[in-house]
């Protein structure tokens, strides 16, 4: 069960927490698949953002999130505010708290930026993204698009391949994916694999053309040229030509096998477009589930809680 915060996977409460959350999304899915995709069940929380890294799919997904919740919403723009003044996250966060907040979604570019927040304000706070550290959400999405397409996560086999060093999608989805069941192989350059992987539940290759018969899942990872600070690789094109998923690469996948990819791909470079559009590749869905995982998420940290789930139907709420 979920607590006050959603700061990493950890917070989900094992298998048992996520697989709540997954069920419950099952609910969120029919509702937004209503004629009016709207409940009242937040009707009176106030969700803020505070993004301090670009973001399309996760800012907009909470956005629609929330509102299909009918919650209020509160876009605090950091280019156009005092953080470009000199304001400390820690006033920033007070200052959206006391305009009378109960949830905070964050995204930056440092580890551990949401955590600290969460020990400065009452109101939940929700990681959107931290550095290379954790997105939760995204691989609760993840999660769910892969039970979705292939009935359960446990006992698959799911390959994670690119720049596992600076992703925070790698990170979340290998203590997701594991908590789940399912065995993950990285597959990577040793320079894009992070320093030590003690601790990590995986196993680890270099062949990619070795590893793609064997799994149910591909998840190949965007190529993070604004985290890489050193050169790490000869050349995007030495890289395209021994990880990326090109129509020749694709074609060793198992028939039902899955291509995911957290977005925004880089088309041409670890995805070819070719293969970006294939039936197998179900990155659209992911971005369609986000929205239904988050109103699980928001639901669970702000809501009656999992005990008085109660899913009112719309006409409710024109009623209301
Ligand atoms: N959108 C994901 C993230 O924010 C993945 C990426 O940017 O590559 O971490």
């Amino acid at each position: 069960m979920i607590g006050r915060h959603l700061l990493g996977v950890a917070d989900l409460g094992g298998r048992e927490g996520i697989e709540e959350i997954l069920r419950l999304t099952d609910s969120f899915v029919e509702v937004s698949e209503r004629a009016i995709p709207r409940v009242p069940a937040l009707r009176g929380k106030t969700i803020a953002w505070l993004f301090y890294e670009d973001s399309t799919r996760t800012r907009l997904s909470f956005e629609t999130a929330a509102k299909r919740l009918t919650a209020d919403t509160m876009n605090f723009s950091v280019s156009s505010s005092s953080v470009k003044k000199g304001e400390s996250l820690r006033d920033t966060a007070k200052t959206i708290e006391a305009m009378g907040i109960d949830a905070i979604v964050v995204r930056h570019a440092s580890a551990g930026a949401p955590h600290r927040i969460a020990g400065w304000i009452d109101a939940s706070v929700i990681n959107g993204g931290d550095g290379w550290h954790e997105h939760p959400t995204q691989a609760l999405l993840d999660c769910y698009t892969i039970r979705q397409h292939l009935g359960d996560v446990a006992g698959k086999r799911i390959a994670i391949v690119g720049d596992i060093k600076h992703s925070r999608v790698a990170r979340s989805d290998v203590w997701a994916f594991t908590a789940l069941g399912a065995e993950v192989t990285l597959v990577a350059p040793p320079t894009l694999l992070p320093p030590s992987l003690e601790g990590w539940p995986v196993k680890v290759s270099h062949d990619l053309d070795a590893v793609l018969p064997t799994v149910d899942v591909v998840y190949l990872l965007r190529m993070q040229r604004e985290r890489m600070t050193e050169a790490l690789l000869p050349s995007l094109r030495e890289y395209t030509h021994t990880y990326g998923l090109t129509p020749r690469r694709a074609a060793l996948l198992r028939s039902d096998a899955l291509v995911m990819h957290p977005g925004p791909m880089n088309r041409g470079v670890e995805i070819s477009a070719a293969v970006a559009d294939l039936p197998r590749s179900v990155i659209l869905d992911q971005v369609r589930n986000g929205v239904a995982v988050r109103m699980a998420v928001l639901y669970l940290l702000l809501g009656a809680g999992a005990d008085r789930i109660i899913l009112p139907e719309a006409e409710e709420l024109s009623r209301a």
